[in-house]
């Protein structure tokens, strides 16, 4: 990109495309990189086990190797990992990536109204 003096009006305009950029690629990179690694505590025995989640895959049951109770998600969870893991399952992650990236978009669209609204008065 070329350099822009300090006066020139479009700077702030430009530093914020800028920013939505970095923000957009830090975004897209979590999402390429989930976290996978988690660990299930049971709720009748707190045993705790590490495990891998499938990165497509949601959990509907868990037999947990301390006491053998079937875990099954708490309603409105989507599934085990979302009840009882550490971590949200993979979708979950997607889902609030996604929603991230949308409120940056919507963040810089505001952040944009705002600097027409100030030139234009
Ligand atoms: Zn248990
Ligand atoms: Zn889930």
């Amino acid at each position: 990109m070329a350099q822009t003096p300090a006066w020139f009006p479009g700077k702030a305009e430009a530093a914020i495309d800028d920013e939505a950029d970095t923000l957009e690629v830090l975004a897209l990179q979590a999402g390429r990189s989930l976290v996978l690694e988690t660990s299930i505590t049971c709720p009748a025995c707190g045993f705790r086990r590490e495990e891998t989640m499938p990165e497509t895959g949601e959990l509907h049951f868990y037999t947990c190797s301390g006491c053998g109770k079937v875990l099954k998600p708490i309603y409105g969870d989507c599934c085990v990992y979302c009840s009882y893991a550490t971590v949200v399952c993979p979708n979950e992650q997607r889902r609030e990536l996604e929603e991230a990236g949308q409120s940056i978009r919507r963040h810089v669209g505001e952040l944009r109204e705002t600097l027409k609204r100030e030139r234009e008065e």
